[in-house]
């Protein structure tokens, strides 16, 4: 291997997943291993690929795993790291709610900073290169916490991506102080966002969904929404979303989060519901973590239902659907830290998604870039960005659990602490 530090050129052999080469030198009719990889020798040159070749000599196998920096369709950065001080030691979803109130009622532009920053900090370092989050726009300090993200998404734009979604009640868009909010959206190129999940007032929230529908597709402005994050009426906001979609035609983008109760349905109506998503090229994220944390319990004992969005009937259908972290060490779940090979390992067994097939690896890498409408999908080819994360690791078992050192390269350059910013 060989670095050439401060320099975007360098040359590296790693083994590659194969379902992200997209074209190469003598790689096309390579065999790659069972684990789904490739020997290749990889350069760069300011910053973009400009060779790929496969290696075929035995002698000089890698002793590295290189995959493209992951993307984050999903987090809560406003909440961040509020766990501490606003523990749910009940691990439920109404409690999470409860708590998450009360913390939002202490929130300031300071303490918003510290926790995006510090989140952006450790998504850099882990091997992040873009996060959508959801932020708190109602209520005290919301104004604040749009300012503040909206600097670091300036401010951090060559290092990690951000979106902002304005995360609101869904009625908020019928009143004249959404309006004012969805404009502000659109200044800093968001998205609109809310929550719909059961028990729901169905009459009211499918004027609301209308409403919502209508000026998104107004303003240009995508949609994510929290929907069906639920162990009860299994997909009842799905259903409503899609009785609405029927009667307003939407020309932009929209993006299901959640979506766990879907996996409560039959499997024919799931099947159904799955085909229409993919007509209407809807797009799910699921959240594997918080949905198994906090869904499905019954009173302390385990769950014996776990509602998760139902990702390999949804990806049959054609879905395309991403995997997030959503929430970090907040009352809505008490764990993680912004590192994507933490979440693969945790969501395996959940999702029993394995990165060494196409479609389990694609939920954290091209599904999510896709998600968030990145400039780059994750795949390499000549001419694709130097994003990457060198794993001292030479299969997937090792890489996602005995915690190997990895490297990150941002454009080209190692990433070092000079590049961080800093406060
Ligand atoms: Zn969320």
């Amino acid at each position: 291997m060989s670095l050439l530090n401060y320099e975007n050129n360098g040359s590296i052999n790693a083994w590659v997943p194969r379902s992200l080469i997209i074209d190469g030198k003598k790689v096309l009719g390579l065999s790659c291993n069972r684990d789904g990889l490739c020997p290749i020798q990889i350069k760069w040159v300011n910053g973009k690929t400009i060779s790929i070749e496969g290696i075929n000599n035995s002698v000089e196998l890698p002793l590295s795993l290189l995959i493209p920096r992951f993307v984050e369709p999903h987090a809560h950065l406003d909440k961040a790291f509020t766990w501490n001080d606003y523990p749910n030691f009940k691990g439920s979803y109404e409690m999470a709610l409860e708590v998450n109130l009360k913390e939002q009622l202490t929130r300031t532009e300071e303490n918003v900073r510290f926790r995006a920053q510090k989140a952006l900090k450790l998504a850099l370092r882990n091997g992040i290169r873009a996060i959508r989050t959801h932020i708190d726009s109602v209520g005290l300090a919301s104004d604040e916490s749009w300012e503040v993200l909206g600097d670091l998404k300036s401010q951090w734009k060559s290092l990690v991506e951000l979106q902002l979604v304005a995360l609101v009640p869904l009625d908020y868009w019928c009143t004249e102080k959404g309006k004012l909010l969805a404009t502000r959206v659109v200044k800093k190129d968001g998205l609109l966002g809310g929550v719909l999940a059961p028990p729901f007032d169905k009459k009211k929230s499918e004027e609301s969904l209308r409403k919502l529908i209508q000026t998104a597709n107004q303003l240009g402005c995508d949609i994510d929404l929290h929907i069906d994050e639920s162990q009860i009426s299994p997909g009842a906001g799905l259903k409503l979303l899609l009785k609405v979609l029927e009667e307003v035609t939407s020309n932009i983008s929209i993006t299901c989060s959640h979506l766990s109760s879907m996996s409560l349905l039959s499997r024919r109506e799931l099947i159904g519901l799955a085909d229409r998503l993919a007509e209407l090229k809807i797009k799910v994220v699921a959240l594997p973590l918080t949905n198994a944390w906090l869904l499905g319990r019954d009173g302390r004992g385990t769950s014996v239902n776990r509602p998760l969005a139902p990702i390999f009937y949804l990806q049959k259908s054609g879905v395309i659907v991403g995997v997030g972290g959503d929430n970090v060490k907040d009352p809505w779940f008490p764990l993680g830290g912004f590192d994507p090979l933490e979440l693969m390992a945790f969501s395996m067994p959940l999702t029993q998604l394995a990165p060494w097939q196409r479609l389990g690896l694609a939920p954290f890498t091209t599904a999510s870039a896709d998600i968030m409408d990145l400039d780059w999908d994750g795949t390499f080819y000549e001419g694709s960005p130097a994003n990457w994360i060198v794993i001292e690791a030479t299969s997937w078992a090792d890489a996602l659990s005995l915690n190997p050192k990895r490297k990150v390269i941002v454009n080209g350059y190692w990433l070092n602490e000079n590049m961080i910013p800093t406060g």
